[in-house]
């Protein structure tokens, strides 16, 4: 079936085949007609499915005809974080091309004046986080009186970063007859709640179970005893051995990620990491270069994982097994794309073990195991000889890292048995 059946405009198909799409995704063909009708829709997709566009581009031809007012934007558009909403405003440029609908990105960590200035002029389309659009209602800046469509994506995102009271306030101040537009990968009873209450008698379309991962991509899980330096020597090993255009690294913790990339420079690879810590404007930058190619390697943490569209990436590597079993889902997702082929490796060690049972349990499957070669990974250590070994490992493996956790230490009491929990007064 070829986009031309789903009721488009011909400008909207022409940025559609600009864009290289021949096909609708499953999600598309579902939603885009009824979207056109002013259906409310409920969603149950995750990225990687092409949602983005089966929203954006009902949303060009729904908003063709009318103005907006100064303060007043026609459609307003929820996203969990920044990188998010950024990504929804260039799918607006992108299929936009022939359309003059104005946007708006209304998000943390950019330039607040600039956004009151565009908010002043009027615009179609507005993007935001729920916090900084909280944040510009409060001052006056924006009203949502004139709001004829909501998109609410990634529900269940907002959900685990507590969003969803927000929501619930922004949804108060809209109109009561909109067009309401919800799109989440599960649907825990937060997200039920929320949709029962604002959604009216909406067409519900799932395209693929929560715990499936996109057949196109080959799984492998690499097991084996050891710590966090004999795992940055085991990526290494993959990323040699693995034909790599480019690839994601997902990493449990921002520390580790900080560890992991400053490891890679090391040993000369082109990396870079993206976490939270990092300024807007450097996330922004970091991603831009790793599309473009200019960056090899991403080493990220979840913040980064879900919803970010960074078309054909060739591996993800789990550094650790996640955490949240959801979050495998999400972070592999980053690979085999819209029917792309991808790889994926997961590490796990000893100290993985707790959430490798978890995950497989969410899975229902195992992932196929990968044997490393013997040279790469030697015999485990006897529980006496641990830290020597671990040590040892170290010194060899990371000389630059730890000289230079040895001198940010420096002057500090050095508490055993505590990892990296030790009270500060303990150090006094
Ligand atoms: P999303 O799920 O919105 O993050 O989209 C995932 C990726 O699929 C993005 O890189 C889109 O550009 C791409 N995409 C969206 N729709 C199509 C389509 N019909 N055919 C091929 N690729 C698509």
């Amino acid at each position: 079936m070829s986009f031309e059946y789903l009721g488009l405009s011909d400008n909207v198909l022409a940025a559609v085949s600009e864009a290289g799409y021949t096909e609708p995704t499953p999600i598309q063909k579902k939603t885009i007609p009824s979207t056109l009708q002013g259906r409310d829709i409920l969603g149950i997709a995750q990225t990687g499915t092409g949602k983005t566009a089966s929203f954006t581009l009902p949303m060009i031809d729904i908003l063709s005809q009318g103005r907006a007012r100064a303060r007043m934007p026609r459609s307003l558009i929820l996203e969990p974080t920044r990188e998010l909403a950024a990504q929804v405003e260039e799918s607006f440029d992108k299929y936009g091309i022939n359309s003059k609908l104005t946007c708006a990105l209304l998000i943390g960590g950019t330039d607040f004046k600039g956004q009151v200035q565009k908010l002043d002029k009027g615009v179609d389309v507005l993007i935001a986080t729920p916090g900084r659009l909280l944040d510009h209602m409060e001052r006056g800046n924006v009203m949502l009186t004139g709001v004829e469509l909501l998109v609410v994506d990634e529900a269940d995102r907002m959900l685990d970063m507590g969003f969803i009271p927000d929501i619930e306030r922004i949804c108060k101040m809209l109109p009561k007859k909109i067009q309401s537009l919800f799109f989440s990968a599960t649907m825990p009873p937060g997200v039920k709640k929320l949709t029962d209450s604002f959604l009216k008698d909406p067409k519900e379309f799932e395209v693929s179970a929560p715990t499936t991962t996109a057949v196109t991509i080959e799984q492998k899980l690499v097991k084996f005893r050891g710590d966090d330096s004999l795992k940055r020597k085991v990526l290494r090993h993959l990323l040699d051995e693995n034909d790599i255009k480019n690839a994601i690294i997902f990493c449990n913790r921002k520390k580790e990620v900080k560890i992991v990339n400053k490891s890679l420079n090391v040993h000369k690879y082109s990396s870079a990491e993206l976490h939270g810590d990092l300024h807007q404007d450097t996330r922004m930058e970091v991603l831009a270069k790793f599309k473009k190619g200019e960056t090899q390697i991403l080493v990220a943490s979840d913040v980064a994982a879900r919803g970010l569209d960074i078309p054909d990436v060739g591996h993800v590597f789990n550094f650790d097994v996640p955490n949240i079993p959801e979050d495998y889902i999400h972070r592999i997702g980053r690979t085999g794309r819209a029917g792309k082929e991808g790889k994926s490796f997961t590490l796990s060690t000893q100290y993985d073990k707790k959430y490798l049972d978890a995950l497989l349990k969410f899975l229902k499957k195992d992932i196929p195991l990968l044997e490393l070669p013997e040279n790469i990974v030697k015999e485990s250590p006897k529980k006496n000889q641990k830290v020597n070994k671990v040590k040892k490992n170290y010194q060899k493996d990371d000389v630059k890292i730890n000289s230079e956790e040895k001198v940010s230490n420096k002057g500090k009491k050095v508490i055993v048995g505590m990892g990296d929990h030790v009270p500060d007064f303990l150090t006094r």
